[in-house]
Protein backbone atom coordinates (compact mmCIF):
# COMPACT_ATOMS: atom_id res chain seq x y z
CA UNK A 1 0.00 0.00 0.00
CA UNK A 2 1.27 3.58 -1.02
CA UNK A 3 1.66 5.43 2.17
CA UNK A 4 -0.40 8.24 1.42
CA UNK A 5 -3.42 5.73 1.12
CA UNK A 6 -2.60 4.03 4.49
CA UNK A 7 -2.75 7.39 6.11
CA UNK A 8 -5.62 8.68 5.04
CA UNK A 9 -6.61 4.47 6.21
CA UNK A 10 -5.10 5.04 9.58
CA UNK A 11 -6.73 8.62 10.10
CA UNK A 12 -10.39 7.49 9.09
CA UNK A 13 -9.46 4.35 11.37
CA UNK A 14 -8.54 6.34 14.09
CA UNK A 15 -11.10 8.66 14.22
CA UNK A 16 -13.84 5.69 14.54
CA UNK A 17 -12.00 3.84 17.20
CA UNK A 18 -9.77 6.24 19.34
CA UNK A 19 -12.49 7.11 22.12
CA UNK A 20 -12.29 10.99 23.52
CA UNK A 21 -11.23 9.85 26.49
CA UNK A 22 -8.24 8.44 24.85
CA UNK A 23 -7.24 11.95 23.87
CA UNK A 24 -4.93 14.16 25.85
CA UNK A 25 -3.47 13.55 29.60
CA UNK A 26 -4.93 10.28 31.20
CA UNK A 27 -3.81 6.94 32.19
CA UNK A 28 -1.73 4.34 29.46
CA UNK A 29 -1.67 1.00 30.46
CA UNK A 30 2.34 -0.91 30.95
CA UNK A 31 0.32 -4.12 30.99
CA UNK A 32 0.71 -5.09 34.49
CA UNK A 33 -1.65 -7.60 36.24
CA UNK A 34 -1.06 -5.90 39.47
CA UNK A 35 -2.57 -2.01 38.11
CA UNK A 36 -6.54 -1.86 37.24
CA UNK A 37 -7.29 0.46 34.79
CA UNK A 38 -10.17 2.70 35.63
CA UNK A 39 -11.11 4.45 32.72
CA UNK A 40 -13.64 2.75 30.53
CA UNK A 41 -12.43 4.80 27.29
CA UNK A 42 -8.39 3.65 27.89
CA UNK A 43 -9.84 0.22 28.36
CA UNK A 44 -11.41 0.18 24.94
CA UNK A 45 -8.74 1.80 23.74
CA UNK A 46 -6.48 -0.83 24.32
CA UNK A 47 -8.59 -3.29 23.41
CA UNK A 48 -9.14 -2.07 19.58
CA UNK A 49 -5.11 -1.22 19.44
CA UNK A 50 -4.35 -4.90 20.63
CA UNK A 51 -6.73 -6.57 18.25
CA UNK A 52 -5.25 -4.20 15.25
CA UNK A 53 -1.26 -5.24 16.69
CA UNK A 54 -0.73 -1.69 17.06
CA UNK A 55 0.57 -1.71 20.86
CA UNK A 56 3.42 -2.86 19.11
CA UNK A 57 3.13 -1.47 15.33
CA UNK A 58 6.31 -2.51 14.15
CA UNK A 59 6.79 -6.21 15.62
CA UNK A 60 5.72 -8.93 13.23
CA UNK A 61 2.35 -10.24 13.00
CA UNK A 62 3.16 -13.83 14.43
CA UNK A 63 4.31 -12.23 17.88
CA UNK A 64 1.38 -9.87 18.08
CA UNK A 65 2.74 -6.72 16.16
CA UNK A 66 1.36 -4.76 13.57
CA UNK A 67 4.17 -5.68 11.44
CA UNK A 68 4.35 -1.94 9.68
CA UNK A 69 7.43 -0.71 8.40
CA UNK A 70 9.44 2.13 9.55
CA UNK A 71 7.58 4.90 7.62
CA UNK A 72 3.93 3.19 8.54
CA UNK A 73 5.11 3.48 12.31
CA UNK A 74 6.03 7.30 11.66
CA UNK A 75 3.03 8.09 9.74
CA UNK A 76 0.86 6.31 12.62
CA UNK A 77 2.67 8.05 14.98
CA UNK A 78 2.09 11.54 13.33
CA UNK A 79 -2.05 10.78 12.84
CA UNK A 80 -2.14 9.48 16.24
CA UNK A 81 -0.42 12.90 17.79
CA UNK A 82 -2.54 15.29 15.30
CA UNK A 83 -6.18 14.14 17.21
CA UNK A 84 -3.98 13.97 20.97
CA UNK A 85 -4.39 10.22 20.98
CA UNK A 86 -2.34 8.28 23.86
CA UNK A 87 -0.18 5.54 23.17
CA UNK A 88 -2.27 2.49 24.56
CA UNK A 89 0.64 0.43 25.90
CA UNK A 90 4.11 1.96 27.09
CA UNK A 91 6.35 -0.31 29.41
CA UNK A 92 9.23 -2.11 29.92
CA UNK A 93 8.22 -4.91 27.72
CA UNK A 94 7.13 -3.02 24.90
CA UNK A 95 10.76 -0.78 24.55
CA UNK A 96 13.37 -3.11 26.21
CA UNK A 97 12.90 -6.57 26.79
CA UNK A 98 10.45 -7.00 23.58
CA UNK A 99 13.36 -5.60 20.87
CA UNK A 100 16.12 -7.51 22.80
CA UNK A 101 14.11 -10.95 22.45
CA UNK A 102 13.37 -10.00 18.60
CA UNK A 103 16.92 -10.11 18.66
CA UNK A 104 18.51 -12.23 20.76
CA UNK A 105 15.18 -14.95 21.90
CA UNK A 106 14.88 -18.39 20.44
CA UNK A 107 11.49 -18.86 18.44
CA UNK A 108 10.06 -20.61 21.73
CA UNK A 109 11.09 -17.58 23.56
CA UNK A 110 9.63 -15.27 21.50
CA UNK A 111 6.33 -16.84 20.86
CA UNK A 112 6.19 -17.48 24.62
CA UNK A 113 7.04 -13.46 25.73
CA UNK A 114 6.14 -11.51 22.91
CA UNK A 115 2.76 -12.03 21.83
CA UNK A 116 1.98 -11.47 26.05
CA UNK A 117 4.12 -7.96 26.07
CA UNK A 118 1.40 -7.23 22.74
CA UNK A 119 -1.57 -8.17 24.52
CA UNK A 120 -1.15 -5.90 27.82
CA UNK A 121 -0.92 -9.04 29.62
CA UNK A 122 2.49 -8.39 31.57
CA UNK A 123 4.66 -5.94 32.75
CA UNK A 124 8.67 -6.26 33.35
CA UNK A 125 11.17 -4.84 35.75
CA UNK A 126 14.77 -4.61 35.08
CA UNK A 127 17.12 -6.51 37.51
CA UNK A 128 20.66 -4.71 36.62
CA UNK A 129 21.86 -2.62 39.46
CA UNK A 130 23.46 -4.01 42.51
CA UNK A 131 24.28 -1.76 45.70
CA UNK A 132 28.23 -1.36 44.54
CA UNK A 133 27.79 -2.18 40.71
CA UNK A 134 25.97 0.81 39.29
CA UNK A 135 27.55 2.46 36.84
CA UNK A 136 30.24 -0.50 37.14
CA UNK A 137 27.30 -2.67 36.35
CA UNK A 138 29.61 -5.22 35.09
CA UNK A 139 30.90 -6.12 38.46
CA UNK A 140 27.47 -7.65 39.60
CA UNK A 141 27.63 -10.58 42.21
CA UNK A 142 23.94 -11.39 42.20
CA UNK A 143 24.84 -15.03 40.82
CA UNK A 144 22.81 -17.83 39.25
CA UNK A 145 23.71 -21.39 39.77
CA UNK A 146 22.08 -24.49 37.43
CA UNK A 147 19.86 -27.20 39.20
CA UNK A 148 18.26 -29.49 37.24
CA UNK A 149 16.06 -27.67 34.60
CA UNK A 150 16.11 -24.02 36.78
CA UNK A 151 18.95 -21.58 37.63
CA UNK A 152 18.83 -20.91 41.29
CA UNK A 153 19.44 -16.97 41.96
CA UNK A 154 20.83 -15.63 45.22
CA UNK A 155 21.80 -11.78 45.53
CA UNK A 156 19.74 -8.69 45.55
CA UNK A 157 19.04 -5.78 43.11
CA UNK A 158 18.60 -1.93 43.74
CA UNK A 159 16.74 0.68 41.90
CA UNK A 160 14.61 -1.79 40.61
CA UNK A 161 11.52 0.72 39.01
CA UNK A 162 8.43 -0.42 39.29
CA UNK A 163 9.07 -4.17 40.61
CA UNK A 164 6.38 -3.92 43.14
CA UNK A 165 4.06 -3.62 40.03
CA UNK A 166 5.69 -6.07 37.85
CA UNK A 167 5.26 -9.69 36.61
CA UNK A 168 8.89 -10.34 35.55
CA UNK A 169 11.99 -9.35 35.41
CA UNK A 170 15.03 -9.57 33.06
CA UNK A 171 18.09 -10.28 34.94
CA UNK A 172 21.67 -10.19 34.89
CA UNK A 173 23.30 -12.19 36.57
CA UNK A 174 27.07 -13.77 37.46
CA UNK A 175 27.11 -17.99 36.23
CA UNK A 176 30.86 -17.88 36.04
CA UNK A 177 32.84 -16.43 38.79
CA UNK A 178 36.56 -17.46 37.88
CA UNK A 179 36.42 -15.63 34.15
CA UNK A 180 36.74 -11.98 33.90
CA UNK A 181 34.35 -9.89 35.14
CA UNK A 182 32.39 -8.91 31.65
CA UNK A 183 32.74 -12.77 30.65
CA UNK A 184 30.81 -14.76 33.31
CA UNK A 185 27.12 -12.41 33.04
CA UNK A 186 24.47 -14.16 31.75
CA UNK A 187 20.86 -12.31 31.12
CA UNK A 188 17.78 -14.04 32.15
CA UNK A 189 13.79 -14.24 32.69
CA UNK A 190 12.44 -14.82 35.63
CA UNK A 191 8.73 -14.44 37.25
CA UNK A 192 8.52 -12.31 40.12
CA UNK A 193 5.57 -14.16 41.84
CA UNK A 194 7.47 -17.24 43.22
CA UNK A 195 8.67 -17.24 47.11
CA UNK A 196 12.42 -16.49 46.72
CA UNK A 197 11.76 -12.74 45.13
CA UNK A 198 10.77 -10.25 47.61
CA UNK A 199 10.18 -6.63 46.79
CA UNK A 200 11.09 -3.85 49.39
CA UNK A 201 10.16 -0.37 48.62
CA UNK A 202 12.70 2.87 48.69
CA UNK A 203 10.91 5.73 50.22
CA UNK A 204 11.32 9.27 48.15
CA UNK A 205 11.53 12.58 49.88
CA UNK A 206 8.36 12.96 47.51
CA UNK A 207 6.54 10.30 49.82
CA UNK A 208 6.52 8.21 46.56
CA UNK A 209 8.03 4.49 46.04
CA UNK A 210 8.50 4.26 42.33
CA UNK A 211 11.75 2.06 42.82
CA UNK A 212 12.52 -1.38 44.87
CA UNK A 213 15.04 -2.83 46.50
CA UNK A 214 14.72 -6.79 44.99
CA UNK A 215 15.97 -9.83 46.69
CA UNK A 216 16.53 -13.38 45.80
CA UNK A 217 16.76 -15.77 48.01
CA UNK A 218 16.92 -19.14 46.08
CA UNK A 219 14.63 -17.61 43.81
CA UNK A 220 14.56 -19.85 39.98
CA UNK A 221 14.85 -19.08 36.42
CA UNK A 222 13.70 -21.51 34.05
CA UNK A 223 16.62 -23.32 32.39
CA UNK A 224 14.39 -21.83 28.95
CA UNK A 225 14.29 -18.46 29.92
CA UNK A 226 18.05 -18.25 29.39
CA UNK A 227 18.52 -15.04 26.91
CA UNK A 228 21.83 -15.84 24.54
CA UNK A 229 24.28 -18.33 25.29
CA UNK A 230 25.59 -18.82 29.20
CA UNK A 231 28.05 -16.50 29.83
CA UNK A 232 27.41 -13.96 27.04
CA UNK A 233 25.30 -12.49 28.83
CA UNK A 234 27.01 -8.53 28.91
CA UNK A 235 26.49 -8.67 25.36
CA UNK A 236 22.45 -9.22 25.53
CA UNK A 237 21.96 -6.35 28.43
CA UNK A 238 24.09 -3.70 27.32
CA UNK A 239 21.54 -4.00 23.42
CA UNK A 240 19.23 -4.05 25.84
CA UNK A 241 20.67 -0.81 27.11
CA UNK A 242 20.54 0.49 23.81
CA UNK A 243 17.00 -0.01 23.13
CA UNK A 244 16.22 1.28 26.42
CA UNK A 245 18.41 4.77 25.76
CA UNK A 246 17.11 5.47 22.60
CA UNK A 247 14.53 2.79 21.09
CA UNK A 248 13.02 3.00 17.65
CA UNK A 249 10.02 4.27 19.90
CA UNK A 250 11.62 7.20 20.79
CA UNK A 251 13.40 7.91 18.02
CA UNK A 252 10.58 7.43 16.00
CA UNK A 253 8.10 9.12 18.43
CA UNK A 254 10.87 12.35 17.83
CA UNK A 255 11.06 12.10 13.67
CA UNK A 256 7.30 13.27 14.20
CA UNK A 257 8.30 16.55 15.45
CA UNK A 258 7.10 19.76 14.85
CA UNK A 259 6.69 19.69 18.93
CA UNK A 260 5.19 22.29 20.53
CA UNK A 261 6.47 22.83 24.14
CA UNK A 262 4.39 25.68 24.97
CA UNK A 263 7.17 27.72 26.11
CA UNK A 264 6.42 30.72 24.17
CA UNK A 265 3.19 30.91 25.38
CA UNK A 266 4.17 30.54 29.15
CA UNK A 267 6.73 33.46 28.86
CA UNK A 268 4.32 35.76 27.06
CA UNK A 269 1.85 34.96 29.98
CA UNK A 270 3.95 35.33 32.65
CA UNK A 271 6.77 37.92 31.33
CA UNK A 272 4.54 40.16 28.93
CA UNK A 273 5.44 41.44 25.67
CA UNK A 274 7.04 44.33 24.04
CA UNK A 275 6.62 44.97 20.18
CA UNK A 276 5.28 41.49 19.83
CA UNK A 277 8.29 40.05 21.37
CA UNK A 278 8.72 38.51 24.77
CA UNK A 279 9.79 41.61 27.08
CA UNK A 280 12.67 39.77 28.42
CA UNK A 281 15.63 39.45 25.74
CA UNK A 282 17.71 36.85 27.85
CA UNK A 283 14.77 34.85 28.47
CA UNK A 284 13.96 34.61 24.93
CA UNK A 285 17.56 34.66 23.44
CA UNK A 286 17.43 31.24 26.09
CA UNK A 287 13.91 30.07 24.14
CA UNK A 288 15.28 30.22 21.03
CA UNK A 289 18.43 28.11 21.49
CA UNK A 290 16.92 25.33 23.21
CA UNK A 291 14.24 25.43 20.55
CA UNK A 292 17.04 25.26 17.79
CA UNK A 293 18.98 22.94 19.99
CA UNK A 294 15.65 20.57 20.12
CA UNK A 295 14.66 20.72 16.54
CA UNK A 296 18.66 19.86 16.10
CA UNK A 297 17.64 16.70 17.73
CA UNK A 298 14.52 15.73 16.15
CA UNK A 299 16.32 16.49 12.49
CA UNK A 300 19.09 14.18 13.68
CA UNK A 301 16.41 11.41 14.82
CA UNK A 302 14.49 11.60 11.65
CA UNK A 303 17.67 11.25 9.90
CA UNK A 304 18.67 8.18 11.53
CA UNK A 305 15.10 6.43 10.95
CA UNK A 306 15.15 7.40 7.75
CA UNK A 307 18.71 5.38 7.77
CA UNK A 308 17.64 2.73 9.35
CA UNK A 309 16.44 0.30 6.49
CA UNK A 310 14.81 -2.40 8.77
CA UNK A 311 13.65 -0.66 11.51
CA UNK A 312 16.54 -1.67 13.85
CA UNK A 313 17.91 0.41 16.82
CA UNK A 314 20.95 2.24 16.26
CA UNK A 315 24.22 1.37 18.20
CA UNK A 316 26.90 2.96 20.85
CA UNK A 317 25.48 5.94 18.91
CA UNK A 318 22.39 5.62 21.21
CA UNK A 319 24.15 6.97 23.81
CA UNK A 320 24.09 10.64 22.14
CA UNK A 321 20.61 11.09 21.87
CA UNK A 322 20.58 9.82 25.35
CA UNK A 323 22.86 12.63 26.56
CA UNK A 324 21.28 15.22 24.48
CA UNK A 325 17.71 14.29 25.26
CA UNK A 326 17.61 14.47 28.91
CA UNK A 327 20.10 17.39 29.22
CA UNK A 328 17.27 19.13 26.92
CA UNK A 329 14.67 17.95 28.93
CA UNK A 330 16.09 19.59 32.10
CA UNK A 331 17.10 22.50 30.13
CA UNK A 332 13.09 22.79 29.18
CA UNK A 333 12.28 22.55 32.83
CA UNK A 334 14.55 24.79 34.18
CA UNK A 335 13.45 27.28 31.68
CA UNK A 336 9.78 26.60 32.17
CA UNK A 337 10.22 27.17 36.70
CA UNK A 338 12.14 30.21 36.40
CA UNK A 339 9.40 31.69 33.53
CA UNK A 340 6.78 30.71 36.08
CA UNK A 341 8.91 32.86 38.57
CA UNK A 342 6.96 32.63 41.95
CA UNK A 343 4.39 29.94 40.85
CA UNK A 344 7.40 27.93 39.03
CA UNK A 345 8.12 25.59 42.73
CA UNK A 346 4.09 25.23 44.10
CA UNK A 347 4.33 23.44 47.00
CA UNK A 348 0.60 23.77 48.06
CA UNK A 349 -2.26 22.41 46.45
CA UNK A 350 -4.41 25.40 47.39
CA UNK A 351 -2.40 27.93 46.36
CA UNK A 352 -1.13 26.76 43.46
CA UNK A 353 -2.98 25.13 39.94
CA UNK A 354 -2.54 21.40 39.03
CA UNK A 355 -0.41 22.55 35.69
CA UNK A 356 2.01 24.57 38.25
CA UNK A 357 2.24 21.55 40.77
CA UNK A 358 2.98 19.49 37.79
CA UNK A 359 6.10 21.19 36.43
CA UNK A 360 7.94 21.59 39.57
CA UNK A 361 7.22 17.40 40.42
CA UNK A 362 8.21 17.24 36.42
CA UNK A 363 11.54 19.75 37.43
CA UNK A 364 12.53 17.19 40.06
CA UNK A 365 12.43 14.00 38.54
CA UNK A 366 14.21 15.75 35.57
CA UNK A 367 17.30 15.68 37.67
CA UNK A 368 16.72 12.05 37.58
CA UNK A 369 16.68 11.73 33.59
CA UNK A 370 20.53 11.91 33.34
CA UNK A 371 21.34 9.22 36.06
CA UNK A 372 18.78 6.24 35.17
CA UNK A 373 20.03 4.22 32.20
CA UNK A 374 23.80 4.89 32.99
CA UNK A 375 24.69 7.89 34.17
CA UNK A 376 25.34 11.12 31.11
CA UNK A 377 29.08 10.91 32.37
CA UNK A 378 29.02 7.29 31.24
CA UNK A 379 27.33 7.51 28.06
CA UNK A 380 29.65 10.34 27.62
CA UNK A 381 32.88 7.85 28.03
CA UNK A 382 30.85 5.09 25.42
CA UNK A 383 30.56 8.26 22.84
CA UNK A 384 34.43 8.93 23.17
CA UNK A 385 35.19 4.83 23.20
CA UNK A 386 32.75 3.23 20.94
CA UNK A 387 31.36 6.26 18.24
CA UNK A 388 34.77 8.51 18.30
CA UNK A 389 37.00 6.17 18.69
CA UNK A 390 39.39 7.53 21.14
CA UNK A 391 41.91 5.58 23.31
CA UNK A 392 41.10 4.57 26.72
C1 LIG B 1 14.88 7.15 38.40
C2 LIG B 1 15.82 5.99 38.34
C3 LIG B 1 15.33 4.75 37.94
C4 LIG B 1 16.19 3.65 37.89
N1 LIG B 1 15.68 2.43 37.54
C5 LIG B 1 16.48 1.35 37.51
C6 LIG B 1 15.95 0.06 37.18
O1 LIG B 1 14.76 -0.09 36.91
N2 LIG B 1 16.77 -1.00 37.21
C7 LIG B 1 18.09 -0.88 37.48
O2 LIG B 1 18.79 -1.90 37.44
N3 LIG B 1 18.65 0.33 37.82
C8 LIG B 1 17.86 1.44 37.83
N4 LIG B 1 18.39 2.68 38.18
C9 LIG B 1 19.79 2.75 38.61
C10 LIG B 1 20.69 3.45 37.60
O3 LIG B 1 20.96 2.62 36.50
C11 LIG B 1 21.98 3.83 38.36
O4 LIG B 1 21.62 4.80 39.34
C12 LIG B 1 23.04 4.41 37.45
O5 LIG B 1 23.55 3.43 36.59
C13 LIG B 1 24.22 5.03 38.25
O6 LIG B 1 24.69 4.12 39.18
P1 LIG B 1 24.87 4.53 40.73
O7 LIG B 1 23.59 5.15 41.17
O8 LIG B 1 25.34 3.32 41.46
O9 LIG B 1 25.97 5.65 40.74
P2 LIG B 1 27.55 5.45 40.74
O10 LIG B 1 27.91 4.41 39.73
O11 LIG B 1 28.01 5.25 42.14
O12 LIG B 1 28.04 6.85 40.18
C14 LIG B 1 28.15 8.01 41.02
C15 LIG B 1 28.65 9.17 40.18
O13 LIG B 1 29.97 8.88 39.66
C16 LIG B 1 29.99 9.01 38.24
N5 LIG B 1 30.84 7.99 37.64
C17 LIG B 1 30.91 6.69 38.00
N6 LIG B 1 31.80 6.03 37.23
C18 LIG B 1 32.31 6.93 36.36
C19 LIG B 1 33.27 6.86 35.30
N7 LIG B 1 33.88 5.70 34.97
N8 LIG B 1 33.53 7.98 34.60
C20 LIG B 1 32.91 9.16 34.90
N9 LIG B 1 32.01 9.29 35.93
C21 LIG B 1 31.70 8.20 36.62
C22 LIG B 1 28.54 8.83 37.79
O14 LIG B 1 28.27 9.47 36.57
C23 LIG B 1 27.78 9.46 38.95
O15 LIG B 1 27.71 10.85 38.76
C24 LIG B 1 17.57 3.79 38.23
C25 LIG B 1 18.05 5.06 38.62
C26 LIG B 1 17.19 6.14 38.68
C27 LIG B 1 17.74 7.47 39.11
Amino acid sequence: MKLEEFRADTRAWLADNCPPGARGPGQVSNGSTKIKITDPDTRLWLERMIEKGWTVPNWPTTYGGGGLSTAEYVVLLQEMKAIGARPALSSFGTSMIGPTLLEYGTEEQKLRHLPRIARAEVEWCQGYSEPGSGSDLASLQTRAELDGDHYVINGSKIWTSGAHNADWMFILVRTDRDAPKHDGISFMLLSMDQPGVTVKPIKLLSGESPFNETFFDNALAARDDLVGELNKGWTVGKRLLQHERSGMESLVSGSTSGEDSGLIDLAREHLGEENGKLAEASTRDEILCYQMDMEALHLTQRRVVAESQDGATPGPATSIFKVVSTELQQKHLDLKTRVEGSHGFGIDPHAFSDLELDTMRQFFFSRAASIYSGSNEIQRNIIAKRVLGLPD
